[in-house]
């Protein structure tokens, strides 16, 4: 036997040359004949070429490496609290669960480790294993932590029950966003019933006798224009913050000159006192125009309604010591004390309920602007001394292509 070639090769030459024979009965013709013989074994012999000496030479699997990673290795991997239970005893914990439970669970009954009243059945009683549903464990670790608490039970195996395995996954991040969610929709639902109530009631009047005064008329149908108003800007704020959610990754890359986009905005709010303190050539920053429109509307707009009567809006641009440009807009109004700061930015938080609605707001103005600096990879703070003002300040990303002059004066 030829050496690299298999008994497979041999049979397939037979099964070629029994076919030619057949060619040759059936066609008479010798050059079909010979062409179906020479060409059929060089197939068959340049596949053997391939797949024989492959499957001859194939190379043979690398060794199996023994597993060298113990159970408590793996334990120790998971970034979740996770304990294994003997009996009543905790037999392991990791150090999410130390962290979490006390370095002193191992050895300890369980129902000590966790004292959760909804827990220590699912922990030490009989484990249906139909019902496998999650608990929730409220107050674990600190008071406002929320836990779910899944309990898997192993067999041994003779099929007894095993040890237990207490997995405890961290629901605090996904409680706060559903109660933000829900306070959202409940938020939202009322700023708009609220208008919408008047409207009606309003109407209601009209239809009757004090609709056929001129003067109760005009009046009524000026308030009914300012709640439809209220609602009109409350809903283009909402449709303007999703849209803003709904791009939040996608970087926005537009070469902003927002020196002139400052002037187009002062500009939309003639009749305002806004000045400008703007450095030369400060370079464009990485933007969606649009975005930015509404943002400096949002924030120049704040420093008119809530700044003193006869006091003017200040608006500097500079391009930061980082080589970020730096947007401040500063009122001299009542300001705001130190324990709303961190709040402002919630939808529909306001210091004053009343003001901010009398003065046209829709406490979503800087949610809106928290949510464009965010998408815009920028910064945003909010510095205020009450009975003095406030500033907001913005720091934006130079787009790539815009050079930063270096004859522009830095004053920070
Ligand atoms: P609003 O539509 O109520 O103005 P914002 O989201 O823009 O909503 O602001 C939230 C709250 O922050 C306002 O209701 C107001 O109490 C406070 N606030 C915002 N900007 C200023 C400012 N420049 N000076 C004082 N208070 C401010």
């Amino acid at each position: 036997m030829i050496h690299g070639f298999g008994v497979r090769t041999f049979t397939a030459i037979g099964i070629v040359a029994l076919a030619a024979a057949a060619v040759f009965l059936l066609s008479h013709d010798v050059q079909t004949t010979l062409v179906t013989l020479v060409g059929g074994i060089a197939a068959v012999l340049a596949a053997a070429g391939t797949s024989e000496t492959t499957v001859e030479e194939a190379p043979t699997p690398p060794p199996t490496e023994a597993p060298v990673t113990g159970l408590g290795d793996v334990l120790e991997a998971i970034v979740e609290p996770i304990l294994i239970v003997s009996g009543s005893t905790v037999a392991q914990a990791n150090a999410p669960a130390r962290a979490l439970l006390g370095g002193h669970i191992v050895g300890q009954d369980v129902r000590l480790a966790i004292r959760h009243p909804a827990a220590a059945e699912r922990l030490v009683g009989p484990l249906d294993p139909a019902v496998s549903a999650p608990i929730d464990l409220v107050g674990l670790g600190t008071l406002d932590q929320r836990w779910q608490m899944r309990v898997v039970q192993s067999a041994r195996p003779n099929g007894t029950p095993g040890q237990r395995i207490v997995h405890l996954i961290d629901q605090t991040g996904n409680y706060a966003a559903e109660r933000m969610r829900v306070d959202f929709v409940a938020n939202a639902s009322h700023e708009l019933r609220t208008p919408l109530a008047s409207i009606l009631g309003y109407i209601e009047t009209l239809s009757d006798d004090a609709g056929d005064d001129p003067g109760i008329r005009n009046r009524f149908l000026t308030i009914m224009d300012n709640e439809a108003r209220r609602m009109q800007r409350l809903v283009e704020d909402l449709i303007s913050l999703s849209r803003i959610e709904a791009e939040k990754y996608r970087l926005p890359d537009r070469a902003v000159d927002l020196a002139a986009l400052i002037a187009e905005v002062r500009a939309e709010l003639a009749g305002s006192d806004v000045m400008l303190d703007i450095a030369p050539a400060v370079p464009a920053v990485a933007g969606d125009r649009v975005q930015l429109s509404q943002m400096l509307h949002n924030l120049i707009g704040n420093g008119i309604k809530y700044g003193a009567p006869g006091t003017s809006v200040a608006v500097t641009l500079r391009q930061d010591r980082t080589g970020m440009v730096r947007l401040a807009v500063a009122d001299q109004g009542d300001g705001i004390a130190a324990e709303h700061i961190p709040r402002l930015t919630e939808r529909f938080y306001r210091v004053d309920a009343g003001r901010s609605r009398a003065a046209g707001g829709t406490g979503l103005g800087l949610a809106i602007v928290k949510h464009i600096v965010e998408r815009h990879r920028g910064r945003l703070d909010i510095a205020s001394v009450v009975g003095t003002g406030t500033t907001v300040s913005i720091l934006l990303p130079v787009h790539a292509e815009s050079t930063a002059n270096p004859s522009v004066v830095i004053k920070t």
